[in-house]
């Protein structure tokens, strides 16, 4: 759509960040937009509406995502910590990085029977989505639906989310 075509034009490129030769995409500009963000959010949960009762953001991007979509739908936050933020995590999951290896948590407020759309901004490799899922799943929750704001295509992680959503790719 024209608005998902703006947003696009909105993402900034940084060369040579974190690390050199790496190209970050910046949605900071994006989030700035009013009417990029809100068209981002919307199309975000368009696909699900009506089938979460919980929205969980991923640390830290995603939450800025998850608590606008939340507010949107009527829906609850539960926000995806990363390890040894959260006060008392009941349920942990670990992904590889390029080097070594993260993990997420998360608080006893995701419920067994919750129906849960999982948020994050980008898709590289996959392993922070894909392990996001998996978190969901520990707990008994239902997970119905992966959405992100950018999928990075180069980098193959669709394969470790297959239904994921992506907004925008490139
Ligand atoms: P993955 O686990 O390799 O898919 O990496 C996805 C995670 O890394 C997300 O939580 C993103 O916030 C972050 N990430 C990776 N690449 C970028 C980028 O180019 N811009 C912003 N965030 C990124």
């Amino acid at each position: 759509s024209p608005e998902i075509d703006r947003a696009r034009s909105l993402i900034r490129v940084v060369q040579d960040h974190p690390v050199p030769g790496v190209a970050f995409q910046d949605i900071t500009p994006l989030l700035a937009d009013a009417r990029a963000f809100r068209a981002c959010v919307e199309a975000l949960v368009e696909p699900f509406a009506g089938s979460f009762d919980v929205v969980a953001g991923v640390e830290a991007r995603g939450f800025l995502l998850a608590g606008a979509a939340a507010m949107l739908t009527g829906t609850g936050l539960v926000p995806l910590r990363k390890a040894g933020r959260l006060p008392a995590p009941v349920a942990s999951a670990s992904y590889a990085l390029e080097y070594g290896e993260a993990a997420i948590e998360v608080s006893v407020d995701l419920h067994t029977g919750d129906r849960v759309l999982v948020l994050d901004d980008v898709l590289a490799t996959g392993g922070t989505l894909a392990a996001a899922a998996r978190l969901v799943r520990e707990r008994g929750a239902h997970v119905a639906g992966a959405a992100c704001l950018l999928e990075l295509e180069s980098l193959g992680g669709r394969a470790a989310v297959p239904d994921a959503h992506a907004l925008i790719r490139v």
